[in-house]
């Protein structure tokens, strides 16, 4: 079955055409600047060649319009028609408490996922929108919501639950959710396999490094702790989030710079992380590596202070857990930043890590980078969050 994934911004909308059999990609692209001037469509069908088409798109509609032509394009369509498209896969931020797996999308669904809008009122709105506008143009198509929440439902409340007033829990269900759900549960599960043991055996850390990052521990098949919170905001120092800080210094910069929660709300999502701490250097960890390699200051505190952040929740994670087996490195740093997963390394010497250096100078592929007598096992497992869309979705429609 051909599974179409739908990834759902503001104004940019990501998809791929999956062969749910032999789970090979058919075609791939990305839609820029819907609703914008300057509306492009970049497409890549699987061997052939890449194309950027710059036309309108007034909305998402007509941006998903195109991405059905050009799927269906007698010259560079993958599909003769709609028909062979089984279902669709929607990746949908927050799921709050009310859902805990993937699901079919109904009316219903739809009026649950709108009721957590306000808890991701930047992403949930674009991705019901993304739906809407399939629904539409393939209304006879089963489609299923994966949410970037929902593998981290299986949280105990003492993980969940933020010191505050509980009232603020009760009236708005102000607590943790977590994020990256379906990366944390696909690299987990990629783990158990590639050290041939049973997923519900293991104690895992996922590392989850790219632009946004967290962390989560996965206790005999379920996640127990994850670092990001109510929102994205909470955990590692990542590209332009700051991560988890005093909450009082909102207040205190809020004063100082004469700014309102919304300006400093903005400082620490766009210009905090990594960015901010290397002071405006850049938000691109191959920069900071070159930095830190010139000797820079702004490099060497960065990535030391980024790397240190990782290296204590590893650490908790492992308390939270009484121990560990493996930890997985994944997304864009996770994946390619082997100096960033030494630096990171280098604290773990108390679970008996060593490192295998030409092991992890190898890119792209699921590897084992400790040694074969480390004390805990160190994987890189790329994550492909797009294929785990895909088989939540055929295993709803099946
Ligand atoms: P997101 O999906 O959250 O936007 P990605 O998972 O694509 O992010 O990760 C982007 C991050 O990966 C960037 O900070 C980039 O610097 C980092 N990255 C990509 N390639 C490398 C590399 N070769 N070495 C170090 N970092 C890298």
């Amino acid at each position: 079955m051909n599974i179409l994934v739908i990834n759902c911004g503001s104004s940019s909308l990501k998809f791929q055409l999956i062969d749910s059999e032999s789970e090979q990609v058919s075609a791939k692209g990305l839609c820029e600047r819907i609703g914008i001037e300057g509306s492009q469509l970049v497409y890549s069908p699987a061997g052939g060649e890449k194309t950027t088409t710059v036309t309108p798109m007034p909305d998402h509609t007509a941006a998903i319009k195109l991405v059905l032509q050009a799927l269906t394009d007698e010259k560079t369509g993958v599909v003769k028609s709609l028909d062979e498209i089984g279902a669709v896969g929607h990746r949908i931020v927050h799921g709050g408490e009310k859902f805990a797996a993937s699901t079919l999308i109904t009316d219903e669904v739809i009026q649950a996922i709108e009721e957590c809008n306000e808890l991701a009122p930047l992403h949930n709105p674009a991705n019901l929108i993304g739906i809407a506008a399939c629904r539409e143009l393939m209304p006879e198509t089963p489609m299923v919501g994966v949410f970037d929440t929902a593998f981290h439902q299986t949280m105990p409340e003492e993980a969940y639950m933020y010191g505050l007033p509980y009232e603020y829990y009760k009236k708005y269900k102000v607590r943790r959710y977590g994020f990256h759900g379906t990366s944390h549960s696909y690299v987990s599960h990629r783990a158990a396999e590639v050290l041939n043991r049973n997923y519900e055996d293991l104690k895992i850390i996922v590392c989850h490094l790219g632009n946004g990052a967290s962390v989560s521990a996965v206790k005999n098949g379920k996640c127990v702790d994850t670092s990001m919170g109510l929102t994205p905001l909470e955990g590692l120092i990542m590209g332009t989030r700051s991560g988890d800080i005093d909450p009082a210094i909102i207040e205190f910069l809020a004063h100082k710079e004469n700014k309102s929660i919304d300006d400093i709300m903005k400082v620490l999502n766009k210009e905090s992380g990594v960015l901010g701490l290397s002071d405006g250097l850049s938000s691109d960890f191959r920069d900071l590596e070159e930095s830190y390699r010139k000797g820079e200051e702004a490099g060497i505190r960065t990535l030391k202070t980024f790397s240190y952040r990782v290296a204590k929740y590893i650490g908790a994670y492992t308390a939270a857990m009484n121990g560990v087996d493996a930890i997985c490195f994944t997304a864009g740093l996770g994946e390619n930043g082997s100096f960033v997963r030494s630096m990171i390394c280098e604290y773990l010497g108390y679970l008996g890590i060593a490192i295998d250096a030409e092991a992890n100078g190898k890119r792209g592929e699921d590897i084992v980078i400790s040694t074969a007598d480390s004390g805990t096992k160190v994987l890189v497992i790329p994550t492909n969050e797009e294929l785990a869309i895909a088989r939540e979705t055929v295993a709803l429609v099946k």
